[in-house]
């Protein structure tokens, strides 16, 4: 089997410290698998001038990436101060909506969220500037909140709001967000992460908007709040995949039961048979350290434990001084870890389909080809919608490769995401018999596999007339 596999997969989000072709191609070399473009601080142009540029490195590289956009979604933010306003514990703020006239006897700024007073109860508590000042209101009306504050700090301009548990009425997507998937769909992203993901109708709200546009691009939900966590099993249903935004979710939960909640999140996803992200502060220490700490390196290890399909890089890759050396941190101790994980099969996913069931006897024979010392085993399935190869990622056959090939493009590029899958994209032959054979030689030739081993093919067979599902099994040549 190559050197290059692995089950967890990599996400760098693409910034000013790597967006350049020297570094974009080092990455690609690198091992990541998907590149994330984040549109809080993003325009059309460079979306653009970034994936024609992310197409071209790829294609020279050879070695293909797929390209997520994360949509901002809605966000409460503080306004504009003249200079910034120092609070202390006790001292008082008013939080006024655009348009209307402050009380007058209080500091105060605007928001630019008319909902916020009427969203907000007294004795509620707010963050402000990513949780770092705490605030309780004490009072409101229609266009105001008066907050108190309880941790001490000094606010800026257009600082970002958190409110935990509280029930916000903002719509799943901003008009900023239609426009930024417009000009992502033109450029043919393959991920949409939504931020903020509530219920299982934002969700709905979103691939609605990419029917209309004509995308076939994948969702990718964020989990970020109360509300998120809540709702988690409709989500998860509605979803194409998952992400576990610590960043925020962090500010919106109790910190402490951030790994209770991860760890909910990971298993309703495995249960569900989608795909789930581990994201943010993996390695944030090594935004100015060429070395990780020692907790951050036992917080990826417990990812890959956990067998997430995916562990995300953030500001390690978008302003660190270091972004390929984090990169190289998360191969090393995913290489580690992997081979000590012994867990079985997945055994909470839910089966539905006849097909998918035949795809659970498929691991189960790797695995007793493998352990039996028949030699290195795998399996290989062949794909044009990605369903296949989605399912038997979620299975998690340890230490099993799931070599995937298609014949269409976007899908070969979708398949960079789930848990163990190895995507090759191949033109199929009209006859089975061919491609097969066509699959198995590119494997020998690449080194994927050796004369002598094992693999369980998933594949369609012509018996008479009919095309049948068949799981076979075949020694490479
Ligand atoms: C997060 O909050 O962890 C996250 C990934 O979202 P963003 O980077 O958009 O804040």
């Amino acid at each position: 089997m190559s050197d290059y596999y692995r089950h967890t997969k990599i996400i760098a989000t693409l910034g000013p410290a790597t967006e350049s072709k020297e570094m974009l191609a080092q990455l690609i070399r690198g091992g990541v698998d998907i590149l994330r473009l984040n549109m809080a601080h993003a325009t059309h142009q460079w979306v653009k001038d970034a994936m024609w540029f992310i197409r071209e490195v790829s294609a020279e590289v050879g070695r293909h990436v797929a390209v997520m956009m994360d949509v901002k979604g809605p966000e409460i933010r503080t306004g504009k101060v003249e200079r910034p306003i120092s609070l202390a514990v006790g001292d008082r703020i008013e939080f006024h909506i655009e348009g209307v006239d402050p009380t007058g006897d209080l500091p105060s700024v605007t928001v630019n969220y008319p909902g916020l007073p009427g969203d907000l109860q007294v004795g509620n508590v707010v963050l402000v500037d990513s949780g770092l000042i705490r605030m309780r209101v004490f009072e409101k009306d229609d266009s105001r909140v008066r907050l108190e504050v309880l941790t001490p700090g000094e606010l800026g301009s257009k600082r970002h709001i958190n409110l935990p548990g509280v029930q916000v009425n903002l719509p799943a997507l901003t008009e900023k967000d239609e426009a930024d998937l417009r000009a992502g769909v033109e450029s043919g992203i393959d991920f949409v992460a939504l931020s903020f993901v509530r219920q299982a109708e934002d969700v709905h709200t979103l691939r609605r908007l990419l029917d209309e546009l004509g995308s076939k691009a994948r969702i990718i939900s964020k989990i970020e709040d109360q509300a998120g966590v809540r709702n988690m099993a409709a989500i998860v249903r509605a979803s194409d995949a998952i992400m576990v935004a610590r960043g925020d979710l962090g500010i919106e939960i109790d910190y402490h039961k951030l790994p209770l909640v991860q760890t909910e999140l990971v298993q309703a996803c495995q249960a569900d048979g989608k795909p789930v992200i581990i994201a943010t502060h993996l390695l944030e220490s090594m935004i100015s350290s060429p070395m990780p700490t020692r907790a951050e390196i036992s917080d990826v290890s417990n990812a890959v434990r956990e067998r997430a399909d995916a562990i995300m890089l953030s500001g390690e890759t978008t302003v660190g001084a270091y972004p390929m050396e984090t990169v190289q941190v998360l191969k090393n101790i995913i290489q580690s870890i992997e081979p000590s994980v012994t867990k079985g099969l997945n055994e909470h996913i839910v089966l539905r389909e006849p097909k998918a069931m035949m795809l659970r006897s498929a691991a189960v024979l790797a695995g007793e080809l493998e352990r039996n010392g028949a030699g290195s085993s795998g399996i290989v399935v062949f794909t044009r919608s990605g369903f296949l190869p989605y399912v038997l990622g979620a299975l998690r056959p340890q230490g099993i490769p799931i070599y995937a090939f298609t014949d269409v493009d976007h899908i070969f590029r979708q398949l960079l995401l789930p848990w163990g899958v190895e995507p090759f994209l191949m033109p199929f032959s009209e006859d089975p018999e061919r491609t097969i054979h066509d699959a198995l030689d590119y494997l020998k030739r690449r080194e994927w596999a050796a004369p002598g081993d094992w693999l369980v093919v998933i594949t369609n067979a012509l018996a008479d007339d009919k095309v049948i599902d068949t799981l076979q099994l075949r020694q490479v040549e």
